[in-house]
């Protein structure tokens, strides 16, 4: 198990938690699959084996839901007095910053993505996410109120609300921004007081391993955090397991929606954080340099690999040529290497395979009579590379206009107006987010009232903050991550009524 080249970049915390051996996460130590299965883990850059961990079967998840079961039981974490909480999360979130370089670099090594792109979001956001949730755990209070009871005039009563945690939380994650997505999982359940069973995705689930070590260390009992490593086996027996008590998803929605159908069969919360096709728009009075800039990352960030990727970009005629070649230019310039190399603006796709699906997207749209102003093409190189691709003339009901591809393509139409084309903006199973380039706040106003989409940018597009909730609209999920909304959503409200 060797890296090709680490350009002299991984420090010793990397090495470590690359070249180690471990296990799931269960009730405070790591342990094989009972079955003794193991999955190999692979750097996309050069298609090698970095690490090996257990692939888990229903048993093994049996074991990992007990244990957080028992964890939520024995109160040791649910029962502590909430500044408690709040401290071991800070130094939860602590000891991931100490370790952020090393976090990033093994983040980079297993997913592909550029150094900068797993320090500033799987590491360092993950710090402030941890911290805001840390904060929440000392201002979940209920409410106290006189009642009327209109039927019984001569009684008088007050009532009064309390939250409490909901329990055990099964969390499945995907490979795109892998701690991340976990820390946007347990961040809450932990500062809520429920206990936790991380899924992460087959293909990236070292950094979540590390997290749940990291909790230990910052004195989360044992049984709280668990980390169960394997594929959509191990995922749904998490999702059908009767001792889980919620469920939080982020993927595809074709597996959110059989994940939504299986909680509501047995009636427990969930939160599905699925795919996107997002629109960017630009307006004939956008700043056309920050729109032209803010367009190229809104789809190159993360390679594409991003559900809030700005893929269809609607631009006014005006602007339309001058738009797409300038985003071409900028598509067509970057370095394509591997994401531990400084120089490198783009790395590779998560693996070969999901390559070519995104590359047969571009093929197909050719096929189909669209023009390819850019890229599409597969690099001959060891890595999953290719060139980001800038499509033009493609029909609004194509596939590269209507599903998620998930990789560095973009679609571009031109538009005449406004109000006439958000019909065409709209018309997407999808509705995570959206952006909208103009100097004018009215028409921003005006974008934003008729978009449908669970987040709209204006003038920026892909920002997200810990304050904010996050979340989808139509086929892109229900519920909300982040902000006040996606910590409450990991609590049940009792209501007591006292008569005096
Ligand atoms: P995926 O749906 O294939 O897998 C996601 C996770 O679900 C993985 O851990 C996988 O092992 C697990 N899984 C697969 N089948 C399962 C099943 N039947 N039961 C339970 N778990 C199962 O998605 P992916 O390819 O890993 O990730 C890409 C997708 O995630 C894209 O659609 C992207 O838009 C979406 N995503 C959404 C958000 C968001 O916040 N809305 C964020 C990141 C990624």
């Amino acid at each position: 198990m060797t890296l090709a080249n680490d350009y002299g970049v991984l420090n010793e915390g990397a090495r470590a938690l690359l070249y180690r051996r471990t296990g799931m996460f269960l009730d405070g130590a790591f342990r094989d699959a009972a079955s003794g299965k193991t999955m190999d883990v692979v750097d996309p850059t050069t298609g090698g084996v970095v690490a090996n961990v257990p692939d888990a079967g229903a048993g093994d998840v049996e074991l990992a839901v007990r244990s957080a079961h028992r964890a939520f039981r024995d109160t040791a974490w649910s029962g502590l007095r909430p500044h408690e909480r709040e401290a071991v999360i800070m130094k939860l979130a602590a000891l991931v910053e100490a370790e952020a370089d090393a976090l990033a670099q093994v983040e980079t090594v297993n997913s592909g993505k550029l150094i900068g792109n797993t320090r500033a979001f799987d590491a360092d956001f993950s710090v402030h996410v941890l911290r805001q949730a840390a904060g929440w755990a000392t201002r979940l209070s209920g409410r106290m109120m006189e009642l009327a009871v209109p039927y019984m005039p001569n009684a008088r009563f007050t009532g009064s609300t309390h939250p409490r945690p909901v329990g055990v939380i099964g969390a499945i994650v995907p490979w795109n921004v892998p701690l991340c997505m976990a820390v946007f999982k347990l961040a809450p359940a932990l500062a809520t007081g429920c206990t936790i069973v991380i899924k992460p995705a087959e293909r990236t689930p070292l950094t979540a391993l590390r997290l749940a070590e990291l909790c230990i260390e910052a004195g989360i009992p044992a049984g709280v955090v668990n980390v169960v490593t394997g594929g959509a086996t191990a995922g749904q027996a998490l999702v059908e397991h009767p001792l889980v008590d919620k469920i939080s998803f982020t993927g595809s929605t074709a597996v959110g929606r059989r994940i939504g159908a299986s909680a509501g069969e047995r009636l427990i919360p969930f939160c599905l954080e699925l795919g996107g096709k997002s629109p960017v728009v630009i307006a004939p009075d956008a700043d056309l340099e920050m729109a032209i800039s803010g367009a190229a990352w809104a789809i190159l960030g993360n390679h594409g690999q991003n559900c809030c990727a700005g893929s269809r970009l609607f631009v006014h005629e005006n602007h339309f040529d001058q738009v797409v070649e300038g985003i071409a230019q900028i598509a067509a310039s970057l370095v394509i290497g591997p994401g531990l190399d400084p120089a490198s603006t783009m790395g590779p796709m998560i693996s070969h395979e999901h390559r070519d699906r995104v590359v047969s997207y571009v093929e197909q749209a050719r096929k189909d009579g669209a023009s390819l102003i850019t890229g599409g093409d597969p690099l001959s190189d060891d890595g999953a590379y290719m060139h980001p691709a800038v499509i033009v003339g493609a029909g609004d009901g194509s596939p590269v206009a209507q599903e998620e591809i998930f990789g560095p393509v973009l679609t571009a139409f031109r538009f005449d107006d406004l109000d006439d084309v958000m019909p065409r903006v709209n018309n997407s199973q999808y509705g995570l987010g959206a952006s909208i380039w103009t100097r004018d706040m009215a028409t921003a106003d005006r974008f934003a009232d008729k978009v449908e989409a669970g987040t709209v940018w204006i003038n920026n597009h892909n920002t997200l903050d810990c304050a904010m909730p996050f979340g989808g609209w139509k086929q892109s999920g229900f519920g909300q991550e982040l902000g006040e909304e996606g910590i409450r959503a990991h609590l049940k409200t009792q209501a007591r009524i006292v008569r005096h």
